[in-house]
């Protein structure tokens, strides 16, 4: 269980004086009065406390709700009628913390909708018992009537429920801030936010309407807004946002007041939905801040085969100018040797350092695949696919496959993380020659064309060969997971290609396909000129 920064040895005082000061604050009738009211914010305040803290938490509770009646509602019962009822609140509470904590592998922190889901289903059954605590020992001692018992029961029910549906969440999202809560807002939307709850409110509470009671369900607009937009954690600011202007709304409503319970009722729908609500959609962005980790990895697995794929070809392009760089070398020294002409030496050398930077050049291309995903940027689609295709060309030549290139010269740059970029060239480009390498008879005048286009916002870039292209009955399983008809491959090419794309915003499909060959296209965003 994740722990909150709670603790130290002061932090019991603090709690009770905090407790004590929000029971004054908000406790609604004149003392001596006994604790039953529709509306009940230290309920929520110790449910936090035994979440969040449970070690010494029922001690404490019981020791604030003993000193809430003492010191708030002037002793209204005799002390063993106080003790008693407020431990089998304590006990109530206590019992559904302790199954959720031990049983249900809750996590205070409402990290996931599980969390959100038990904590709503737990509270209203958990206050039943409370309720029914609270009240049987005042019966018992014939100082609260017993055909009032239902009534009694259910206000204090409705009043804890409430207060722990509103209060709660909100303490425990805001003192343990849950990483992933969802995309920033900008401020001008906070604000709308804030004037949609204040609109509703108004909308509810004003002189023109005699009886706020029949419109309160324009109060649930705001908040699957707000749940929406801002997942959870926002939702319990906007249900306790609510809950205090139902408070303040209905305290300046001339006789209304008497009606609180009801009110109280359909704010625990309220505050029900929408932490629901809230929790599905934070749900959604932790399962996507997830999937985007495991996206990120599966194609870094896919990098490191291609890399072993691209070895013998490296070798090959590295080979090369190596060799001729010793070449260079071996000649500059023999005309050294003879006393040969100055130019002649320079002009060797200068070949000679052109070679070794050309091998140099294809080492640099190799090591971006190594690196973990980086940002977006802006990236030349031809700067892009010159370094591409350093390790097709030999194979190409090898085969004598044509490799042809057709990009407008006016080609904005593209938005993508370069890394990302090279990987679906190279895995599309690499395809093409499989398609044509690998199949039986080899065909004069095979060529991969790479071509172009500006579409709008949008370039797109095809990939055709003249390859034998994708049977029929394989088309549908193209894209999924581990489809593959090579026997060495591993299927991951095409969907990984495919997510990184969609990643930028763009789509890739296979856009042609028949016995002349297929061409994959894919588009991607330009960067705009202002
Ligand atoms: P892998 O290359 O490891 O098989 P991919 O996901 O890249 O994985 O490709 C999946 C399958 O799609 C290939 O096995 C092949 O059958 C088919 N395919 C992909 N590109 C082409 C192409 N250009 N021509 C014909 N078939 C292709």
């Amino acid at each position: 269980m994740q722990r909150f920064a709670i603790g130290g040895r002061l932090f019991p005082l603090v709690f009770l004086s905090v407790y004590v000061l929000v029971d004054w604050a908000t406790f609604i009738h004149d003392p001596p009065a006994i604790n039953i009211t529709p509306w009940n914010p230290p309920a929520g305040l110790y449910l936090a406390l035994l979440l969040a803290r449970p070690r010494g938490a029922a001690a404490l509770t019981f020791a604030a709700l003993m000193l809430g009646d003492l010191l708030v509602r002037g002793s209204p019962a005799p002390l063993p009628v106080l003790a008693i009822s407020n431990l089998l609140v304590v006990l109530s509470y206590g019992a559904g913390v302790w199954l959720l904590a031990l049983r249900l592998r809750f996590s205070p922190t409402l990290g996931r909708m599980y969390d959100a889901v038990w904590l709503v289903i737990m509270v209203p059954v958990a206050a039943v018992a409370a309720a029914l605590g609270f009240a049987l020992p005042y019966m018992v001692a014939g100082l609260l009537p017993w055909p009032d018992l239902p009534a009694i029961a259910a206000q204090y029910w409705v009043g804890d429920v409430i207060a722990i549906l509103t209060v709660t969440p909100f303490l425990l999202l805001h003192l343990h801030r849950t990483p992933g809560n969802g995309p920033r807002r900008s401020r001008i939307e906070t604000a709308l936010h804030a004037l949609s709850v204040a609109a509703a409110l108004a909308v509810t509470f004003n002189p023109l309407v005699p009886d706020p009671s029949k419109i309160l369900y324009v109060l649930f607009l705001p908040i699957i807004w707000v749940a929406m937009r801002r997942g959870l954690a926002g939702t319990t600011t906007a249900v306790l946002a609510i809950q205090i202007g139902v408070i303040i709304g209905l305290s300046n409503t001339p006789g209304h007041w008497q009606d609180l319970t009801y009110y109280q009722t359909v704010m625990v729908a309220l505050a029900g939905t929408g932490l629901l609500v809230g929790a599905v959609v934070s749900e959604r962005w932790r399962l996507e801040i997830s999937l985007g980790q495991r996206q990120a990895e599966l194609s870094r697995v896919a990098r490191l085969s291609l890399i072993g794929e691209m070895a013998s070809n490296l070798a090959h392009e590295l080979n090369q100018p190596l060799f001729t760089t010793v070449g260079y070398t071996r000649a500059c020294r023999q005309l050294l040797v003879r006393g040969g002409e100055h130019a002649a030496v320079l002009d060797l050398m200068d070949r000679a350092t052109a070679e070794a930077e050309r091998a140099a050049e294809v080492l640099r291309s190799i090591r971006g695949f190594l690196r973990q995903d980086g940002q977006p940027a802006k990236v030349d689609l031809r700067a892009a696919l010159d370094g591409i295709l350093v390790f097709i060309r030999p194979d190409a030549r090898r085969h004598g496959i044509a490799l042809a290139v057709d990009l407008p010269a006016d080609l904005p740059p593209l938005w993508i993380d370069a890394v990302q970029l090279d990987q679906v060239l190279l895995n599309l480009l690499r395809n093409s020659m499989d398609a044509l390498t690998n199949r039986e008879g080899r065909e004069s005048g095979d060529r991969i064309a790479v071509t172009a286009t500006l579409r709008e916002r949008m370039v797109e870039v095809s990939v055709a060969d003249t390859g034998p292209g994708v049977p029929d009955d394989k088309v549908g399983p193209l894209f999924d997971l581990f489809f593959t008809t090579k026997p060495s491959g591993m299927g991951l090419g095409l969907p990984i290609c495919r997510s990184i794309v969609e990643a930028h915003g763009g789509r890739l499909w296979l856009a042609a396909n028949g016995p002349g060959g297929a061409c994959f296209s894919f588009t991607l965003p330009v960067v705009h000129h202002a």
